[in-house]
């Protein structure tokens, strides 16, 4: 996908700043919120989990698509990301790398859409090939 509607767009948004109330922020005290657009319509959601030894923890974009893949869903359009202190939607709050290799695993980069959306309402909407190009695939194995 590389093209959405302002509605399903808003109510990516909407779900995303939903989780951000449920993201576990003890140490950091930045939440984040991810709504992930499987291919058949489905919205999966997910939040930051933090964890007292820190390499355990997990973000909300990778909560997302492991709850896909747990439910036997692959293939998506598109994801929504929200992010601030606070719980509070800030500056547009990019995928980390880790993030970014998850998507390459299950998303065509020339195909996925990953949209933000500062605390203004700005708009950011990138495909993964602009955020991870020259990415190491499932195809470079074959
Ligand atoms: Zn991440």
């Amino acid at each position: 996908m590389t093209e959405i509607s302002k509605e399903l767009e808003e109510k990516l948004f909407n779900k995303a700043e939903e989780m951000m109330k449920r993201s576990y922020i003890p140490y950091s005290g930045f939440a984040v919120g991810a709504a992930l657009l499987a291919k058949n319509g489905t919205i999966y959601t997910g939040c930051n989990v933090e964890n007292a030894a820190f390499t355990p923890t997990n973000c909300a974009e990778r909560t997302a698509f492991f709850k896909a893949v747990s439910e036997g869903v692959t293939e998506f359009d598109a994801i929504a990301i929200l992010g601030g202190k606070d719980r509070k939607v800030s500056d547009l709050c990019t995928p980390c790398g880790v993030c970014r290799q998850v998507m390459a695993e299950f998303c065509k980069p020339s195909d996925f859409l990953v949209l933000m959306r500062d605390g203004q309402g700005a708009v950011k909407k990138q495909l993964l090939s602009d955020l991870l190009p020259e990415s190491f695939g499932p195809g470079n194995l074959l």
